[in-house]
């Protein structure tokens, strides 16, 4: 009986374009939606939720391969951006606890200063204005 429903989906999904990483990412946007959707009341997350739900079945079930793909190369590249930004921000941060940035008073060129270094005299690197700050 199981051997045969295997059969019977694996028959239908035949041409069909199956699961991607955009499609998890949809299906897990779905998932996130249906558990704030059980502490937020309210028809505009089940509206979404919906339309989500019908957007994933679509491209797991769409017989336009081709097309499916592109999206989900898009997707993948989105991603990697993202990453790349959280990367960069999380570096950012690492920074701010050994480097402090000042801006000259002068031209306002941002001067990044290593910090712990007490009363330091600083030395605009674009126009030599020197002015002293605490680091
Ligand atoms: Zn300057």
């Amino acid at each position: 009986m199981l051997q045969k429903i295997r059969y019977k989906i694996a028959q239908f999904m035949v041409g069909r374009y199956g699961m991607d990483q955009f499609s998890q990412f949809l299906g897990f946007l779905c998932f996130a939606l249906l558990v704030i959707g059980m502490f937020v009341r309210g028809a505009v997350i089940n509206l979404i939720l919906l339309l989500l739900l019908g957007y994933l079945y679509f491209r797991v079930f769409s017989k336009n391969i081709a097309k499916r793909y592109a999206e989900n190369q898009k997707y993948l590249e989105i991603q990697s951006r993202v990453k790349q930004l959280f990367s960069k921000s999380k570096y950012r941060l690492e920074d701010m606890k050994t480097h402090h940035i000042y801006r000259c008073p002068g031209c306002g060129q941002k001067v990044r200063v290593p910090r712990g270094k007490g009363k330091i005299e600083i030395t605009c690197p674009k126009c030599r204005e020197k002015f002293i700050r605490k680091s």
